[in-house]
């Protein structure tokens, strides 16, 4: 009986009579074990700084929402964001700064994407991505402008000192969603809202 629980996914098997202690033991043991996966599973998928889904969990969970949104026919919003002249907070405050100021970015951002299926993420140094389930391409400008006028907005303590920061976004939207290839439109819009001088959304 026992092999037969276990075979069919049990993950642990006692049987009576048994001592207490054994008992408890062997539950400790198994919410140990399911803390350990939760740490695992955190380290796996998170950016260590932020906190934000990291690049990997980006296009893993991209990639089931746009399948999702294809087959319903449904519209999703790629966006890009790569803060401004970054490289001059790192110069000018150093490394650690330069980290509050991500922290401090990527935690506005975290605060407006807050709906269930949206995917905020850090995709590698000053640079973030978040996919958003949208139809309507007009209200999802004004909310991703809401989150660049946020980040301009914000003061940020580094030091005894407060700094700001402003950031670059460049949006894709589609109906036939791909995120690698909603990405790379993504970034285009973005090196477009860079050279119109910065502090701007871009659609593509
Ligand atoms: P632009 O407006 O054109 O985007 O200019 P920029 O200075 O932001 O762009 P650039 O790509 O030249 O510099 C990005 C900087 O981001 C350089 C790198 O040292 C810094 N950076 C990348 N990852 C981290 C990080 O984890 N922590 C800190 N503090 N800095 C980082
Ligand atoms: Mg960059
Ligand atoms: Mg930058």
């Amino acid at each position: 009986l026992s092999a037969k629980f276990l075979k069919h996914g049990a993950n642990d098997f006692i049987s009576k009579p048994y001592l207490p202690e054994e008992l408890y033991t062997r539950v400790a043991q198994n919410l140990e074990a399911l803390d350990n996966i939760a740490e695992l599973t955190r380290a796996a998928t998170r950016d260590f700084l932020t906190g934000l889904y990291n690049r990997r969990s980006f296009f893993d969970l991209g990639n089931n929402i746009a399948s999702v949104r294809r087959r319903e026919k449904k519209g999703l919003a790629v966006v890009m964001i790569d803060i401004d002249h970054f490289k001059r907070i790192n110069d000018s405050y150093g490394h650690e700064a330069g980290d509050v100021v991500l922290k401090a970015v990527a935690g506005i951002m975290e605060n407006r994407v807050s709906r269930g299926g949206d995917i905020c993420s850090r995709l590698g140094g000053e640079e973030f991505g978040l996919i958003l389930e949208t139809g309507d391409p007009e209200a999802t400008i004004s909310f991703v402008e809401g989150i660049r006028e946020a980040i301009e907005e914000a003061n940020i303590a580094v030091e005894g000192e407060t700094i700001s920061v402003t950031a670059s976004f460049g949006v894709a939207f589609s109906n036939q969603p791909d995120v690698d290839q909603m990405l790379n439109v993504a970034d285009k819009a973005l090196y477009d809202a860079k050279q119109a001088g910065r502090n701007r959304v871009c659609v593509a």
